[in-house]
Formats: structure tokens, sequence, C-alpha cells
């Protein structure tokens, strides 16, 4: 299920450029166009919805373990994952889609090694 005036839907199509980091028949994962740091990457279920609440569950259980391999193939160690639901919660793009923002070690910085297959 997509819809005709998602932009993420368009991303997952291919009508929109991306910065591809995976794709499976049930997730599609790219970077953030404005990235709160290095690697910000967004992971979106294919299906169609605009709330978590909106998707179903064999859809958005194949979502985690993939930001889970994004952060360590770019050897994030500190991370955030933040799912965003309407706009008082600061949601914008009404896809669902979890944020995977790198904390970067001050030090050692990130290692990056996309794509993350
Ligand atoms: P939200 O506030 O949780 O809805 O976050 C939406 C995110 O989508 C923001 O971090 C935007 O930078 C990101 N975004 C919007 N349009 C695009 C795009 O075309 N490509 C990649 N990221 C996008």
């Amino acid at each position: 299920m997509s819809s005709a005036a998602c932009i993420f839907c368009k991303i997952i199509k291919g009508d929109i450029p991306s910065l591809k980091l995976f794709e499976s028949d049930k997730v599609f994962a790219f970077l953030d166009i404005q990235p709160l740091s290095l690697g910000h990457a967004l992971v979106i279920p294919k299906f169609h919805g605009a709330k978590l609440t909106d998707i179903p569950d064999e859809h958005l259980t194949e979502v985690l373990p993939v930001a889970k391999k994004i952060a360590k193939a770019i050897g994030a160690e500190d991370f955030n994952v933040l799912q965003n639901n309407g706009r008082i919660a600061h949601q914008v793009v009404d896809h669902v889609h979890f944020h995977m923002i790198p904390k970067p070690n001050e030090k050692e910085g990130l290692t990056i090694g996309w794509p993350a297959e």
C-alpha cells in the first residue's frame, strides 16, 4: 500500500532520488536530507501509514533490525532512535519513519561503511 502524494512513497519508488542505505521487500532506509549528525538515517516501512498505530505488525517488525544494522555498519556506538507521531510530537512527514541519529565520539568520529548490507 502506498500513497501517490507521499514524499517517502515517491522515494521508495525511485521517483525522488535518495541516498539509499538498505532495501528489502518491507523496509527502505536512506540518509536524511537535513542530517542532525553525520550518518543520520531514516528507516521506514514500505507500507504507507502516517502513524505507528497505522502500520500492521508484520511490516513494523522488520524496521528496527535495519536501524541496528545501520548503526553497526557505521560504527555508531552512541545513537538515538526516534519516531515522531503527529504534529504536536514534531512529525513533519506523514509516513512512519524511524530516525537513526549517530552521536559521534568526539575523539574518534565515525567509520562510515556504506552500504549497510
Ligand atoms: P519528522 O519531523 O520526524 O517528520 O522528520 C522528517 C524528516 O524527514 C526530517 O528529518 C527531514 O529532514 C527528512 N526529510 C524530508 N524530506 C526528505 C527527503 O526528500 N529526503 C530525505 N529526508 C527527508
